[in-house]
This record gives C-alpha cells, structure tokens and sequence, in this order.
C-alpha cells in the first residue's frame, strides 16, 4: 500500500496511508487533536475532515479552540442549521425545506411551512434543538448518484431537494445526523459537542432562489457559538444595531418611509429631506469650489444609447425598460430608464469639438437612478431601487489622470472626515467580462494603483471585481459600530469615451482618445443617509438635524415670545413645541427626537438670558447673541477633521 505525505504548520512531515482523511491526519498526531478538530484548512481552502488529504499538501487543523476564525464559526453554524430543520421536520409535518447556509453573522433555513408560524414558534424550535444537543448528533457523510440523490428527496416529498439535485454540479454529498438527511456539500462537525450557545434570533420571509416570482418561503435566522459569553457578547451588539437601526429611527424621527406601490424607493419626509439638502449643498459647494460643472441630462434614453455605451450587453438585466410603442418600420422602440449617468455624460461631452485647452471637464449630476434589484435583495436605505450618486465625470488628457485622481483623494478625505467616517480602500481590477484590451487595463490599473501608493492609502485587491469598462478603488467606511459599509468609487475608463468616439484636439491640431474618470463620494445619497442614520444613532450633529432647535414656551402667555424667539434665530431649522405636556415632559420628548438644543422660554427667560439645554448637557443660561455665535461654529466645514484611511 503506498502513502501518501502531509506538512504540519510547524513544517514537520506525517506520512499516512492512502486515502486517509483528515480525520486519520489528526489521530496520528494525537487523541486530544482529534476529538477537538473541526475543519481542515489547506491552502486557504477548508475542507470536510472525512475527506482524505492530499499527498504533499500542507494542512492545518481548525478545533474548537479556535473559537473566533470565521472558517471555524461557519462550520459550526453550518452544523447548527442542520440541527435546526431536523427540529422543524419532526415539529411541523408536511413542511418542505429549502436551503440552510452559514451566514456571516449566524446561519439560516428556508422552509415552507403547511400554516405560517410566527415569532412565538421560535422558542419551540430553539427548545426542540437543545433537546438534539443534549441528546448529540453526530454527522456522516456519503457520495451518492444523482439518481439515488432525486429518489430519495422525491421519496421524502422536498421537491425543493430535488430542484437542487437537479442543478448541482460534481458529486452529490449527503450529510445524516439523528433522522435527517441533507443535500449538502458540508463541511460539517464531526458531531455536535462544540455547540456550546445556540440561539434562533429572528424570522423573514424570503423567496426561493431570492426571485419574486417564486414561492415565498419563511426563513428562520439563528446563530451559534463555541462559547456561552461569546453568545452574549453577540447578542449585546446585535441589540445596539437594533437600537441604531436606520429603517427603525427612520419612522421614529419621521424621516422617511416606504410603500409596497414602489418597493426600494424611498418617499423622503420634510425632515429626511433637510438631511437630504444638507449633503446636497455640501456636496455642491464643494464641487464649485474643487472646478465642477452642475450638469443635467435625460432620464430615459434610446436602446441604441446602451448599446453603444456597453450597457445593453452587460447590465440590460438590471434596467427597467419602457416599451414606447411602433417607430417608423412599426416595430418596437425600447427605452431604458438610466442606471447610471456616465452614457448622458458621454452624450454631452460629444455635442461639440473640445479642445485640449478645456480639458480636465468635471461634469457633476445628481440624479435619480433607478436599478431593478431582486425584492428579495432590498434592505432599507442602503439597498434601493431608486438611488441618487453624487456623481461626477471627469474627462481629461492621459497626462492629467494622476493630478484628477490625487484630486478625487483630497475630495473624499475631507468628506468622510466631516462625518468622522473610517474608510478604507479596495482596488478592483478586469473582470472576466471586461471590455478592451489587457494592455489598456494594464495601463489603467497602474494608474489607480499609482495613486494610492502616492496617497499612501492602504488597500486590499479584488481581483477581476472590476466594472465592465475599467478598474476602480471603492471606499467601505467602518461605521461606530465597526460594521463596514460600501461608500464612494472612483473608476477610471478609456473604454466608454472610446465607445463613443469621444476625442480632443491637442496643441498638435491632432485628435487624441480622452480619458474618464467616473467618481462618486458619497456613493449612493439614500444609502448614505441610512448609514450616518445608524453612524450618529439618530442623533445627527447640529447642522445636520431635522430640527436643530425646539423651542418650549413655558405657559400659554409665553408662546408669543417663543414665536418670536424663533424668528430671530432664523435661518436655523426651528421648532416651538406649543402642545400641553408638562416643561419636564416636553424636555424628555426633545431628547428622544434627539434635537441638539432645546430652549425653555418662561419668565425669567429674554434674549438676553435663554435657558438653553444642549442635547444630552445640563441646562446653561446664554444671551441669544451668544447662542448665535456658537451655532455659527457648528457648520459642516468646521465640524471637519483629518480621517484616517486605514486598510
Ligand atoms: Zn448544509
Ligand atoms: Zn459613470
């Protein structure tokens, strides 16, 4: 019998039989190793501990030590999904299951159930999974034909099962613990002693295969741990994202709301929308100041428009298309709702000979997209259908692509440090469905790449996550709770202005190919505002508050000088509470709408002594011109400080 050979992280060599599995690998070494392992990693690679090992390789055993590696805590939660269909099948006869990953945070199941379940159910199930626990399982694993594997999932009535079989590629694995059998490719525990903390945290509806047009399933989240206090300590920050949540402090600051006649598009209320015009002027003051031109350009544009532009071809299914009846052949013309501006740009750039001395052209437009993403992929603000880019082209000479991009780079350090927002950067090269020539994408990634070695901002590659038309940095922000979140991007492209036969005529008298840069900073203005929602807690800094100053009279006689107040502090967003609570009860109310100031106006009360509560502070007494001179320092340009772009 020949052997086969495996290197140990400490470079020592194990020789075993053929065809041992990692399992055997972690028994010759020892007992305690094996009765501890959970996953093999090789290469990067994890893998099922019944699978054999490969001669040469180098291996490393994760166990149940190694309580924080997400490789080791999707193993576990992987394993905890399975526990919990088995729960559901013996609970609720007749229900169907679909499918059960490790997710990043806990895992799930999707299962259809002959009655809707509700919260309540959960706690039956949760109980029913500890009783597997306590009990133990232990999983097997087994290869099985396509045939055998469709049999036996028809057999058990789970047509879901055998949708699966049917699509899946390679072998078809087939993982037991106690009476339940999954359509699986693992890798799974050897059986369930490591799950230590379990919990079912919540329920969702979701469609199969995350298509409208599918069944509607039921999704159960839950997750799991190596460790009881690790449980806890997840659940803590799980109920400060609640507390932080953007689509909650959306409707309890009235911000915002949505409707099922739009599903993703956001109906802004007067005070969501003072946030929205903040950033707007922002985002326009800043542009006149860095050499920007507001522009504006069509909504809806031809089919041959994105044809040309690449889009038809590469993003057709992401579009919402409007036939628009018979053209002169009595044909159909299809229009396309725009996506994204840059075709509209490119149009503009072209309408007329451009000349070098024009050059670098920075066109700026912020105007409504619409994507048609799944319904199954909305969440709030930060997945909409209708998404408004603070977007911008910059058309230039190849020569002044570095000095466009290290302007892009000051642009977005001072606006992310505005809302102390952490960001770092990822660089996406060519993708496999790229456009142009791989000397062209060589050029333009050393370009991006150059610009941020020269910015010395660190970065991770994600390689072939490039768009269609050239490579491009995007900027992720950590926000306060340390979850990160995609913001700006700044694209570089020779292909779309290529498209479009786009050139400028040099000092030469010669026409030259120009060059774009496509950059958003913001990204999307809906989704920003859905994470500095969840950034700040609801409690927004002073010059971006829906209501920056309430003002609370204390008695009837005292809503006339309060009236009055408000005027003079004009052009501040003001409100005078005028309902009949209690003073105490109007200054509870004032924190809870998180206002950043409240003023209580009674009789001892002038504009020369306000009482004066800053949100969160005790009450000051300040004179109305002092006030105003501290509000004035409250501005967005003064708020600014250095970020850190940290990897
Ligand atoms: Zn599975
Ligand atoms: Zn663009």
């Amino acid at each position: 019998m020949s052997a086969v050979k495996v290197v140990l992280p400490d470079n020592s060599e194990l020789e075993l039989p053929d065809g041992a599995t990692g399992l055997d690998a972690a028994r010759a070494i020892g007992p305690k190793l094996a009765e501890q392992a959970v996953l093999v990693r090789s290469n990067g690679a994890v893998r099922d501990l019944r699978l054999p090992v490969e001669d040469g390789e180098r291996i490393q055993f994760l166990t149940t030590r190694d309580k924080d590696d997400p490789d080791a805590l999707y193993v576990l939660r992987h394993s905890s999904a399975h526990l919990l269909a088995e729960a559901v099948r013996r609970l609720y006869p007749g229900v169907k299951i679909a499918i059960g990953p490790p997710i990043e945070q806990g895992f799930y199941y999707d299962f259809e159930f002959p009655e809707p379940i509700n919260e309540a159910d959960l706690e039956r199930i949760e109980a029913e999974i500890r009783r597997e626990l306590a009990e133990g399982r232990e999983w097997s694993r087994a290869e099985v034909s396509a045939d055998d594997a469709r049999a036996r999932f028809r057999g058990e009535g789970e047509p879901y099962k055998v949708e699966l079989v049917d699509t899946a590629e390679g072998a078809i694995s087939l993982y037991t613990q106690g009476d339940f059998t999954d359509l699986c490719r693992g890798p799974h525990l050897q059986n369930s002693k490591p799950i230590k903390a379990l919990k079912l945290t919540g329920l969702a509806g979701a469609y199969w295969r995350g298509d409208e047009r599918n069944t509607q399933l039921t999704r159960i989240y839950g997750t799991a741990f190596y460790s009881q206090e690790d449980l806890d300590a997840h659940l803590e920050r799980l109920e400060e994202a609640r507390r932080r949540d953007h689509r909650r402090l959306g409707v309890q600051l009235d911000l915002f709301h949505f409707d099922e006649h739009s599903p993703g598009s956001p109906f802004w209320h007067p005070k969501g929308m003072a946030i929205w015009n903040e950033l707007e002027d922002l985002r326009r003051r800043e542009n006149a100041r860095r050499g920007y031109s507001e522009v504006k350009t069509p909504l809806i544009y031809d089919q041959a428009l994105w044809v040309t532009s690449g889009h038809w071809e590469k993003f057709r299914e992401n579009m919402f298309l409007i036939p628009l009846g018979g053209d002169a052949e009595g044909g159909e013309q299809v229009y396309g709702i725009k996506p994204m501006n840059c075709p509209g740009h490119m149009l503009l750039f072209g309408s007329g000979l451009r000349s070098y001395r024009e050059l670098p052209l920075r066109y700026a437009e912020a105007a409504p997209l619409h994507r048609n993403e799944l319904a199954g992929a909305l969440h709030g603000l930060t997945r909409v259908r209708h998404v408004t880019q603070d977007d911008a082209h910059i058309f230039c000479t190849r020569e002044q692509i570095a000095s466009e991009l290290d302007g892009c780079v000051d642009y977005l350090r001072y606006l992310y440090g505005i809302f102390g927002l952490e960001a770092r950067a990822e660089f996406s090269t060519r993708p496999d469905d790229k456009l142009g020539s791989d000397e062209e994408w060589d050029f333009s990634e050393g370009e991006l790449q150059a610009a941020l070695e020269r910015n010395e901002i660190p970065y991770e590659v994600g390689a072939g996550e490039g768009s269609f038309y050239g490579p491009k940095i995007d900027l992720h922000a950590t926000d306060a709770l340390g979850r990160s979140w995609q913001l700006g991007t700044i694209q570089l492209d020779r292909q779309m202005p290529a498209r479009f036969g786009l050139t400028y005529v040099g000092p030469d008298n010669a026409e030259h190919p120009v060059f774009v840069i496509h950059r958003a900073l913001f990204g999307s203005l809906e989704r920003f505002v859905g994470i500095i929602t969840e950034h700040y807690a609801g409690a927004f800094p002073f010059w971006l508050a829906p209501v920056q100053v309430r003002i609370l009279p204390v008695g009837l006689d005292h809503r006339e000088a309060a009236r009055g107040l408000a005027r003079r502090l004009a052009p501040y967003r003001i409100e005078v509470d005028e309902s009949d609570e209690t003073v105490g009860k109007r200054i509870r109310n004032a924190e809870v709408d998180k206002v950043p100031f409240a003023i209580v106006y009674g009789d001892k009360e002038s504009d020369g002594a306000l009482a004066v509560r800053e949100r969160g502070g005790e009450q000051t007494t300040e004179s109305l011109i002092d006030l105003r001179a501290r509000l004035a320092t409250l501005e967005p340009w003064q708020a600014g400080a250095e970020p850190s772009l940290t990897s």
